[in-house]
C-alpha cells in the first residue's frame, strides 16, 4: 500500500541551507518511496535551550510503502549521515527529521508518536506543511490544517526566496 507521509526537516548548524538540500536529496532516493513535493524553506527561532542559531525548516511529502517504523530509520539514518549527534534535549542539530503524518494512521509506541505530538503549536512545520497540502488536509482526530494555523499565536517566521530542488 502506498501512503502520503509529510516529513518536517530543520537544521541549524552545518551550513542548514545545504542541510536541507542535502536531505531533500536523500528522501528522493528512499527505498519503496516517491518524493512528491517540498516546501519552501522557512527560517525561525530555535526553541531550545540557550542560545542557538537560528532554524531554517521545511516539509516534504513522500509517498511510501515503508511501514512507519522503517520509514522512521530511513529518517535517522539520513539524520545520521549528515552527521546528527545525540546531544541534549532540543540542542542544535544539522538534521531534524520529523515524521509529522503517515497517512490518517496514529501510532503510540515507545519510538513513534504520529501525528507528531508537537506539530500542532508549530508554525515552523504548520505553514510549510500548508504550502504542499491542499486546505482541506484534515488530521487523524479531525481538525484541518487551517483551523490549526488560525490558533497559532502571532509569530516570525520567515519565508524565504530561495527554492530546494527536488531533483
Ligand atoms: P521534537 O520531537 O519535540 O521535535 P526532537 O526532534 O529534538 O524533538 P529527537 O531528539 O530528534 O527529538 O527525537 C527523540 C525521539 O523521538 C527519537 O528517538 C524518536 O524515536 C522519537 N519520535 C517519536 N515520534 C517521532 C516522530 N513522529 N518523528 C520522529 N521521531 C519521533
Ligand atoms: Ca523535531
Ligand atoms: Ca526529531
Amino acid at each position: 500500500m502506498i501512503t502520503p507521509a509529510f516529513v518536517a526537516i530543520g537544521s541549524n548548524l552545518g551550513e542548514p541551507p545545504r542541510q536541507l538540500q542535502r536531505a531533500v536529496s536523500a528522501l528522493a532516493t528512499l527505498p519503496a518511496s516517491a518524493l512528491q513535493q517540498v516546501s519552501s524553506m522557512y527560517r525561525s527561532t530555535a526553541i531550545g535551550p540557550g542560545e542557538q542559531p537560528d532554524y531554517l525548516n521545511a516539509v516534504a511529502l513522500l509517498h511510501t510503502a515503508l511501514e512507519p517504523d522503517a520509514l522512521l530509520l530511513a529518517l535517522q539514518s539520513i539524520e545520521h549521515a549528515q552527521g546528527r549527534e545525540r546531544g541534549e534535549r532540543w540542542g542544535p542539530r544539522t538534521l531534524d527529521l520529523d515524521l509529522l503524518l503517515y497517512g490518517q494512521q496514529e501510532i503510540h509506541s515507545s519510538h513513534l508518536t504520529v501525528p507528531h505530538p508537537r506539530m500542532h503549536e508549530r508554525d515552523f512545520v504548520l505553514y510549510p506543511l500548508r504550502e504542499i497540502s491542499n486546505t482541506s488536509l484534515v488530521l487523524p482526530g479531525g481538525k484541518d490544517i487551517d483551523y490549526l494555523l488560525e490558533q497559532l499565536p502571532p509569530g516570525e517566521l520567515e519565508k524565504l526566496p530561495d527554492p530546494l530542488r527536488v531533483q
